[in-house]
């Protein structure tokens, strides 16, 4: 997978195998091999001792939902049906709620959260981080509702 498949404007990163992880349906932080600082969204440069070496270490499991708000003019690959007029089909316009979940160990995930009309979101829910790869090729984050 390319990285461009995840973000719209980062092509060439230190961090490329992030996308090889959404590839294979997992999450991935970096973990500084310096201070063992774990990171999400993950860093080639550990922001607490500027470490450059990492590997690799998987965000799994159900996080706490510690904010979230609605996008109202959603990017065109939040779109379902993909008919090519986002972000100005009607669709563009419904609310599409994302928000930022806290894992244990106290990493935060941003993702949208689909299926879901933000009226019924809570301060508190759990949520499941996971990617999530759309119609047209592009992955991204999703937070779904924890089984249970
Ligand atoms: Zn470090």
């Amino acid at each position: 997978m390319e990285f461009r498949d995840f973000s719209l404007l980062i092509r060439d990163t230190k961090v490329h195998g992030f996308v090889d992880g959404l590839e294979r349906g997992e999450l991935l932080a970096s973990k500084c091999s310096s201070c063992g600082a774990i990171q999400y969204p993950p860093r080639s440069d550990c922001s607490h001792c500027f470490g450059t070496e990492f590997e690799w270490v998987a965000v799994r499991g159900v996080g706490t939902l510690v904010s979230f708000t609605s996008v109202f003019v959603t990017p065109e690959h939040f779109t379902p049906d993909f008919s090519g007029s986002a972000p100005f089909s009607t669709y563009g316009y419904q609310p599409a709620p994302v928000g930022i979940v806290e894992m244990e160990g106290g990493l935060r995930v941003m993702g949208w959260i689909p299926g879901v009309k933000a009226e019924s979101l809570r301060v508190g829910m759990r949520l499941a981080p996971r990617p999530e790869v759309l119609p047209d090729g592009r992955v991204t984050v999703v937070l779904a509702k924890a089984e249970g």
